[in-house]
């Protein structure tokens, strides 16, 4: 997998090379600007996916000093939603394209289809048919057996009578459809005279009751690409099979231009879901608290959970672009956010399950100020002080009573380092009246200060730690795979199966350094030795939250 990322991202790509080829001298397109467009259904949020769609539609506009447009397909008529629209625009934005004013919707030109659809009538390459959607089926031949229909042959004046009258609302749903009179015997079944127009009485919510007759997906797009100038509309490998019908109807309508299309395969990442019926199930049904749970391949999801607009655009960049579709591992997807997060994430110290540890030999009202790196990668994100007093805060897995082969943190006898403050020997521990840890006592060494020992002596294990006179009380969310099941929906299994039950664990009595006091809004950390985590959406000064976005250790393996 690893091997095979890496040579698509460095090889260029296949769309790249045919928009080349198209634009150089004596190309199709030679001396055009290059115009693509990004086309949502307006019916769900935007998941990583799309993000690839998105880098590839808006990423060749710009490698190619194009544009790209942003045109909601809604020729299905739907209710209202605007939240999906805000959402959209929202997330396209976050990932740092821009439409510009080039903003549409599909369903302004349901005139010019329509207009298009007589055009295609009158020139005898469309009928009204009246076969039932069931008759259709049962006509619809098998690879040695053509389709038929019993009112191909009707006259045009017929169908054109006919048509306006479906457009006037004259007919039930079901009882008559606008077919493209093709090819009934066509190898490939989209070409079998297919469905162009039905009657669909739902109100569309821009266009209202205007219209009863709704055009099909594959008469609509490339009438919608054409209208807006589209020179490349590039789009998902399952409409390999549907492009000699886009070409149809581009050479037999009177279209003001003709888009040439180009598939590239879908994205899939394993342990999580990736269509927008799906994921509004798992929201409406509860399985997550909404469409930006962390836990969701959302982009608002992933904005939630931590990811940067650069670490999601590298991942795109990097799965590169193909004709196979593949199911890429979400540990590939965490690289690519460890790697920016690294980079750029300011590190502080916060202690998950907290156990006190008292250094009996320090003085009880002494405090001490540590001045410590934001960042090792970054010595320009300057310092920052943190203080350390005689009892400090650490986790209680740090701690075990016997000493155990491997373990180099504290157990009585050994030495640990306190990260940035002093080396200190433990010396025992206090239990409860169940036996649980309640503190462990260890004895500094006031030679050590900045963690360093001056004869050269080995201290394996170092610790995080927060002073215990001087902390913030926050709320930590670690998040696990969604799904249990590395491709839930795969076959016939359903994905409701799969949802893995410790997805999420609250802890509520996590101890953090004083230094993030006053945050507002979304801000990265590394907490050292823990993972990256970044502030919720809900966290405020006064009631931190932080989520983990994703642990240190990189779970992708190069293979
Ligand atoms: P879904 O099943 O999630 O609803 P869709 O294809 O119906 O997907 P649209 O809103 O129609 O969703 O998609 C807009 C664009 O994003 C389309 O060009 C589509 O090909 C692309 N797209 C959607 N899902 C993926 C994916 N998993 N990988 C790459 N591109 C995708
Ligand atoms: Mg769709």
């Amino acid at each position: 997998m690893a091997e095979e990322i890496k040579n698509e991202s460095t090889a260029g790509n296949f769309i790249q090379d045919f928009i080349t080829e198209d634009i150089a001298e004596g190309g199709f397109y030679e001396g055009k600007k290059v115009h693509t467009r990004f086309p949502p259904e307006p019916n769900g949020y935007l998941h990583i996916g799309h993000a690839k769609a998105i880098c590839i539609d808006f990423g060749m506009a710009e490698k190619f000093n194009g544009i790209c447009n942003l045109r909601m397909d809604d020729t299905n008529p739907t209710k209202e939603d605007v939240e999906y629209i805000d959402a959209i625009k929202e997330d396209i934005k976050w990932l740092g394209f821009d439409w510009e004013d080039r903003f549409y919707f599909a369903s302004e030109y349901f005139d010019q289809m329509y207009e298009f659809a007589v055009e295609l009538i009158k020139k005898g390459l469309a009928y009204v048919c009246e076969l039932t959607p069931e008759q259709m089926r049962e006509n619809r031949g098998d690879l040695t057996t053509p389709a038929t229909s019993p009112y191909r042959d009707r006259p045009v004046e017929e169908s054109l009578d006919l048509f306006e009258r479906m457009k006037n609302g004259e007919f039930e749903e079901g009882t008559k459809t606008l077919r493209a009179k093709i090819d009934l015997a066509s190898g490939n079944f989209n070409m079998r005279d297919p469905v162009i127009y039905r009657i669909n009485r739902i109100p569309h919510h821009r266009t209202g009751s205007k219209w009863c007759i709704y055009p099909m997906y594959d008469f609509a797009h490339p009438i919608e690409d054409a209208m807006e100038g589209i020179t490349h509309s590039l789009c998902t490998l399952e409409f390999e099979a549907h492009r000699p019908l886009y070409d149809w109807v581009i050479d037999n309508i009177t279209a003001p231009c003709k888009p040439r299309q180009i598939e590239f395969s879908r994205l899939g990442i394993n342990n999580t879901v990736m269509s927008k019926r799906k994921l509004r199930q798992l929201v409406e049904d509860g399985y997550v608290a909404g469409w930006d749970d962390p836990r969701m391949p959302t982009l608002c999801g992933l904005r939630r959970r931590g990811y940067t607009p650069a670490s999601i655009r590298n991942f795109c960049e990097k799965i590169g672009v193909s004709k196979t579709n593949s199911v890429v591992e979400y540990s590939f997807l965490e690289h690519c956010l460890r790697d920016d997060l690294n980079e750029n994430a300011q590190r502080v110290m916060c202690v998950l399950n907290p156990i006190k540890l008292v250094i009996t030999n320090y003085p009880e009202d002494k405090t001490e100020e540590f001045e410590v790196e934001n960042n090792p990668q970054k010595p320009e994100d300057g310092t920052r002080k943190i203080t350390f007093s005689r009892e400090v805060f650490i986790e209680a897995d740090d701690f075990i009573e016997e000493k155990v082969k491997g373990y180099n943190r504290f157990y009585p006898g050994n030495e640990v380092r306190l990260k940035s403050a002093y080396i200190v020997k433990c010396t025992g521990c206090e239990k409860d009246e169940n036996g649980k840890v309640t503190t462990v006592f260890a004895e500094y060494d006031p030679l050590t200060r900045g963690g360093d020992t001056p004869d050269g002596r080995k201290v394996r294990g170092t610790v995080h730690w927060v002073d215990a006179k001087n902390y913030l009380d926050a709320q930590v969310r670690l998040y696990d795979n969604l799904f249990t099941d590395p491709e839930p929906d795969t076959g016939d299994k359903n994905f409701r199966d799969y949802i893995n039950p410790d997805s999420l664990k609250t802890l509520t009595n996590c101890k953090i350094e004083t230094s993030v006091a006053g945050i507002d809004g979304i801000k990265h950390f590394q907490f050292m030795r823990l993972g990256y985590f970044c502030t919720d959406k809900d966290s405020t000064p006064e009631k931190l939250i932080f989520n983990r976005s994703v642990s240190l250790k990189d779970g992708f393996k190069k293979k």
